[in-house]
């Protein structure tokens, strides 16, 4: 029997639309800039800079509808983002087999402290001080990729105090579903359990306590989460 020198880590999990069964968190990978509006607001050119990655961290997942104002920043910024969940992985995968991959969609929020990160590029230091803290990932209901299709389009829109602040279109991604798993592939060996938060539209913004956000994703369970 295996004995843990000190008490286990808790395994990060979602849950899924109509199922008692939790979906396990190995890896979460986010895309950055892929929608070309929002890559713009940024002050990049999306047709010279292609979209590129980085990762926040399992335990970064919040799945209960709170996102702590978290320390060390006054500039923390909304950006709603499609969740892609895999069931498997590999390396080297074609994008025709991408969608084998998939076990479903969730909405999420790719929550980020402004003013480290944009420190952080100024210095050319990582990212993780402004997108990988506690609670960084609020997440919501998986949805089984058999109920819900594809997702290669439909509205992706996010309310602030019940005001719109960002809308789009999921088929206005940059680099599509099947594109990202390729491409993630080939650098990374993915698998079952790994995340992929697939960029944000335009209209980011801060949030401050006392908020209420309302992120949704036609086709997809909406993500309720309050500022605390
Ligand atoms: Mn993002």
């Amino acid at each position: 029997m295996i004995n843990y020198i000190i008490e286990k880590p808790e395994q990060p999990y979602l849950n899924i639309k109509g199922s008692k069964d939790l979906f396990p968190v190995r890896r979460i990978y986010c895309i950055g800039r892929n929608y070309a509006d929002h890559a713009i607001e940024m002050g990049f050119d999306p047709n010279k800079e292609p979209p590129f990655f980085f990762q926040k961290n399992p335990n970064n997942i919040a799945i209960d509808n709170k996102f702590p104002y978290p320390p060390q920043t006054n500039d923390v910024h909304h950006e709603i983002e499609m969740v892609v969940a895999l069931k498997s992985g590999g390396q080297n995968i074609l994008q025709e087999k991408a969608y084998e991959h998939i076990f479903g969609f969730a909405v999420g929020l790719d929550m980020t402290r402004r003013d480290l990160q944009a420190q952080a590029k100024k210095l050319g230091r990582p990212w993780e001080i402004g997108k990988a803290f506690e609670k960084s990932a609020p997440i919501g209901i998986l949805s089984r990729y058999e109920d819900t299709g594809l997702m290669d389009k439909g509205k992706i829109k996010l309310e602030v105090n019940n005001k719109i602040k960002q809308e789009g279109n999921l088929n206005m991604m940059i680099w599509k579903i099947p594109e990202i798993i390729s491409h993630l592939s080939k650098f990374y060996g993915i698998s079952g359990g790994d995340l992929i938060m697939t960029g944000t539209p335009a209209g980011v913004g801060p949030v401050k306590k006392g908020d209420q956000l309302k992120a949704k994703i036609e086709g997809l369970e909406n993500l309720e989460v309050n500022v605390v």
